[in-house]
C-alpha cells in the first residue's frame, strides 16, 4: 500500500460543510487504496482570533506574545478542533479514522515557542495507526518539545507540518488542498492571461514563495526540496473525481519534461530603497552599515554599491521591507558621523519584479529579454539583482502591473498550455 498525505488549509476547513467535502476527498483516496494521513489547519480566521486573545490576556497592548510558551498552548488549539471534527466526519461516513495531535505523533520541535522548528518525527505511532487501518488526522502547526511542552511552528506552519509528516510516513506525495487550483505563472489578478503550471521545480517554487507568492509556506518548500518530497497544490473546492487534472506538482527539475526558460513572474510592493550618498570607499564600511541593520533584526534584500567618478567615495543603496524603512533610516542617521556618509535618501514608491526559471542556467539572453521588454514600455530599472535562477529589478511602483504583464508576454507565458 502506498501512503499519501493530504493537507487542508483554513478555507477548506472553514465550516462543517467544507469539512464534509474534505472528508469526501479523503475517503476517495482511501477507497483508491492509499493509507492516508491528513494534516489540517484551523478554521479560516481562527488562529487570528486566538492570537488576539493571547494579546488581551498576556502582554501589554501592542506587544506580541509569540515566544511565550502559553501562547502556543492557546493558538495550537485551533487545529485540534478541525482535526477532531474531520476524524468524526470520516467515522460517520463509515471509515476508521482517528486524530493524532502533535504530541501524540509526536512531532518533536525546538523550544522556540511561536516559531519552533521540527527536529524529528518518530514514525512508530504513525506506522502502528496505519497498520491498524486508520486514516490519521494530524493537526498542523503544532508540535511538542523534548520536554513535553506544546509548540507552534509560526504562521502558515501547517504546510510544513504536512510535508514533515509526509517525509516521516514515507508518503509518495504530499497533496496540499487550498483555495486556488495550483501555482500560476503570475498573479491572475494582475495578468488575466496567467496560466496554471502543471509542474514547477522545487527551486523555482522556493524563489516564488520567498518572492511573495503565498501558495505555500517557504519553509515547507525548503523541507520538501531537501527530501525530494513531491508536493501537489490543488483546489479543495471540487468533489472527488471532478477535475482530476487540477493542480500543480512541485517536484525535482529532472521530472519536468516540458521546461520553460522562465516559469513565473513574481512581484512585491513591500519594498523601500535606502541610498547612502558619499560613503567613504574604505575597508569595513559595509560591514559597519549592515552590522547595525542586523542588530536591529532588519532584513536587507538588494544591495548595490557604486564608485564615484572621482574622489574616494562611493554610493550604496539597499532595499528593506516597507515597514522597516523608517527604522533603517533612523539607524543610519544615528550613525551618520561614525559611518561618514554625506546624505541619505529613502524611497518607498518602489516595487520589485522578478522572473524565475531553472532554464536560465542553460540559456543566454534571458536578462536581455527582460531589460528590453521593460525599456519598450518606458520603465526605468533602478536596481538589478540576480541569482542562478532569478533576475529581480527594482522599479517605480506605479509601473508594477505594466512590468508584470510585459514580462509575462516577453517569455511566452501567455502561450503555455496548462
Ligand atoms: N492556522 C495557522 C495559521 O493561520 C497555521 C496554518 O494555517 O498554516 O497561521
Ligand atoms: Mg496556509
Amino acid at each position: 500500500m502506498t501512503r499519501l498525505v493530504m493537507k487542508f488549509g483554513g478555507t477548506s476547513m472553514a465550516d462543517l460543510e467544507r469539512i464534509r467535502r474534505a472528508a469526501r476527498l479523503v475517503a476517495a483516496e482511501a477507497d483508491a487504496g492509499h493509507q492516508v494521513a491528513v494534516v489540517v489547519s484551523a478554521m479560516a480566521g481562527k488562529t487570528n482570533e486566538l492570537v488576539a486573545w493571547t494579546d488581551g490576556a498576556g502582554a501589554p497592548t501592542g506587544q506580541v506574545n509569540a515566544g511565550d510558551d502559553e501562547y502556543d498552548v492557546v493558538v495550537a488549539s485551533g487545529e485540534q478542533v478541525t482535526a477532531g471534527l474531520l476524524a468524526m466526519t470520516l467515522r460517520n461516513m463509515g471509515y476508521k479514522a482517528r486524530s493524532m495531535t502533535g504530541w501524540q505523533v509526536p512531532i518533536i520541535t525546538s523550544e522556540a515557542h511561536g516559531k519552533a522548528r521540527i527536529v524529528d518525527i518518530p514514525s512508530d505511532n504513525l506506522d502502528k495507526a496505519f497498520d491498524d487501518g486508520y486514516i490519521v488526522v494530524v493537526p498542523g502547526f503544532q508540535g511538542v518539545t523534548p520536554q513535553g511542552k506544546i509548540t507552534t511552528l509560526g504562521r502558515g506552519g501547517s504546510d510544513t507540518s504536512a510535508v514533515a509528516v509526509a517525509i516521516a510516513a514515507k508518503a509518495v506525495r504530499c497533496d496540499i488542498y487550498t483555495d486556488v487550483d495550483g501555482v500560476y505563472t503570475t498573479d491572475p489578478r494582475v495578468e488575466s492571461k496567467a496560466k496554471r503550471l502543471k509542474k514547477i521545480a522545487f527551486e523555482e517554487m522556493l524563489e516564488m514563495a520567498s518572492l511573495g507568492a503565498k501558495v505555500l509556506q517557504t519553509r515547507s518548500v525548503e523541507l520538501a526540496m531537501g527530501h525530494r518530497m513531491p508536493i501537489r497544490v490543488l483546489s479543495s473546492f471540487v468533489e472527488p473525481g471532478e477535475n482530476v487534472d487540477n493542480g500543480t506538482i512541485v517536484c525535482d527539475e529532472d521530472e519536468i519534461v516540458e521546461k520553460h526558460i522562465v516559469s513565473g513572474v513574481a512581484f512585491s510592493r513591500d519594498e523601500a530603497k535606502i541610498t547612502l550618498l558619499g560613503l567613504p570607499n574604505k575597508i569595513g564600511v559595509s560591514a559597519a552599515v549592515f552590522a547595525k541593520l542586523a542588530a536591529a533584526n532588519i532584513n536587507v534584500d538588494m544591495i548595490v554599491q557604486s564608485e564615484k567618478r572621482s574622489g574616494d567615495y562611493a554610493n550604496q543603496l539597499f532595499t528593506v521591507s516597507r515597514r522597516d524603512a523608517k527604522a533603517a533610516a533612523d539607524i543610519m542617521l544615528g550613525a551618520k558621523d561614525e559611518i561618514g556618509f554625506d546624505d541619505i535618501k529613502v524611497d518607498d514608491n518602489v516595487a520589485k519584479v522578478s522572473i524565475v526559471g531553472v532554464g536560465m542556467r542553460s540559456h543566454t539572453g534571458v536578462a536581455q529579454t527582460m531589460f528590453t521588454a521593460l525599456s519598450e514600455k518606458g520603465i526605468n530599472i533602478q536596481v538589478i539583482s540576480t541569482s542562478e535562477i532569478k533576475i529581480s529589478v527594482l522599479i517605480d511602483e506605479a509601473y508594477t502591473e505594466l512590468a508584470v504583464r510585459a514580462l509575462h508576454a516577453a517569455y511566452g507565458l501567455d502561450q503555455i498550455g496548462a
